[in-house]
């Protein structure tokens, strides 16, 4: 029973938090005057951070000009505000995949970017004892680990930014 009504509350947070041009979980949104809201991937030229032209218009209302020509720096609390409702970054160094929490044990079993196994690595170049530690298994685990606790801390962190602008 518990289990269906988390899976209705995942659907509703999907549904409604998804970037509405790439129906995906991402966690640098930005807002656009008429208040919605798209991420910076779909609005901005990758090479040059210019407003993609098809942008020039917001794609759910159609109003013009509402998003900065610019892709903006994200602020730290907007990136938390997306990781309390649920979005994550897979842990593998260098896959940056963005994906919703409950995605991402059923992600790492096929992420293309799993840490590569020390005996591996070690034959096939002896001095990148560096690097090794980087990709060990153990370090892999410690993310997950901290994926795992990562709720608690986010309320934790909740109550530090409400502090803030309380403060304000
Ligand atoms: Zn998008
Ligand atoms: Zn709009
Ligand atoms: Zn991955």
């Amino acid at each position: 029973m518990s289990n269906e009504s988390e899976r209705n509350t995942h659907e509703m947070v999907e549904f409604r938090y998804s970037c509405p041009v790439c129906l995906s979980p991402r966690l640098k949104m930005v807002t656009g005057m008429c208040q919605h809201r798209m991420c910076t991937g779909c609005l901005y030229n990758r090479e040059d951070g210019t407003l993609k032209t098809s942008m020039s218009k917001c794609p759910t209302c159609q109003k013009p000009a509402v998003f900065p020509l610019k892709r903006p720096d994200i602020p730290e609390d907007n990136i938390l505000i997306q990781k309390m409702l649920g979005v994550t970054q897979c842990p593998n160094t260098n896959c940056f995949t963005e994906l919703w929490e409950w995605e991402l044990s059923d992600h790492l079993k096929k992420c293309s970017h799993a840490p590569v196994k020390i005996a591996t690595l070690r034959r096939k170049s002896p001095r990148s004892s560096r690097s090794m530690s980087v990709l060990s298994p153990t370090n892999n685990e410690t993310k997950i680990f901290q994926h795992r606790t990562r709720s608690q801390r986010l309320a934790k962190q909740w109550e530090t930014v409400s502090n803030t602008h309380l403060r304000k």
